[in-house]
């Protein structure tokens, strides 16, 4: 659990207008929000950055009272779901969720007990010798997703998670994200360019124009507006 704050962050690939602009940005302990804007705008630089996996051109990542962004991305209590699982297909779905959990200096029984613990919340535990490959898109995603949670991150960034679901699936894994979200009380930053992930899953909508942050609040004020 954390709040963040982005100060003046800013990525230039190369000459030109910056990807990200020095934007401003703080999201309170616990709140969901949801970026949206145009492709190209820099959502996706931003989450990369704030992960780490993006080096920044200025600007700093506070997370939970510190400074990040000098942090190596495995040091920055950040966890970043993606669209393509990147789930390793010759682990079991249990050796998959527990993978996060081996540099932690945990013992044996405290790493099956938290994979254990993760697999009910996402109801994964009757899969847990199944590999990926024998897995459904959304038990893959749920997969995913237990893996980050394992890990207890203080954040957690989504870059687009549901894109490649098919309709129905996209549907019940935007319920299943928020129940997560509210059990495990952790602060997100959910990217997407669908409006209606926007509208029920966001406490507040962040809207990206060309670099820069160009309007924000509550999906009502968004969306709603006459
Ligand atoms: P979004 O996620 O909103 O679609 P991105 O953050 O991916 O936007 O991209 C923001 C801008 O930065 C775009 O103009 C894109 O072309 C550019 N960009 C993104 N990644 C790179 C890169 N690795 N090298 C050069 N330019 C890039
Ligand atoms: P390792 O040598 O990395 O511990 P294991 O195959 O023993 O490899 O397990 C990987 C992780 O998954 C460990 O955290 C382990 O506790 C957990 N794990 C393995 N099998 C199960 C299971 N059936 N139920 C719960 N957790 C499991």
């Amino acid at each position: 659990m954390a709040d963040l704050h982005l100060r003046g962050l800013t990525r230039r690939y190369d000459t030109g207008r910056p990807a990200v602009d020095a934007i401003d940005l703080s999201v309170a302990d616990g709140e969901f929000v949801v970026l949206v804007g145009p492709s190209g705008c820099g959502k996706s630089t931003t989450l990369r950055m704030i992960a780490g996996l993006e080096p920044l051109d200025g600007g700093e990542i506070v997370l939970g009272g510190r400074p990040v962004q000098h942090l190596d991305p495995g040091a920055r209590d950040v966890a970043m779901v993606f669209q393509n699982y990147a789930l390793y297909p010759h682990m079991s779905v249990a050796r998959n969720l527990g993978f996060g959990l081996r540099k932690r200096g945990l013992s044996r029984t405290e790493r099956k007990s938290r994979v254990e613990e993760v697999a009910r919340l996402l109801e994964l535990d009757g899969l847990m010798a199944r590999k990926p490959a024998a897995l459904s898109g959304g038990q893959r995603q749920r997969v995913a997703m237990g893996r980050a949670i394992v890990r207890d991150p203080a954040l957690f960034l989504f870059d687009e998670p549901l894109s490649n679901l098919d309709a129905r699936l996209r549907t019940q894994m935007r319920t299943e994200i928020k129940r997560l979200a509210r059990v495990i009380e952790t602060t997100c930053i959910y990217v997407t360019h669908d409006q209606v992930e926007a509208m029920t899953m966001a406490d507040r909508v962040v809207v990206m124009r060309a670099g820069r942050i160009e309007q924000a609040g509550s999906p009502m004020e968004i969306y709603d507006r006459p």
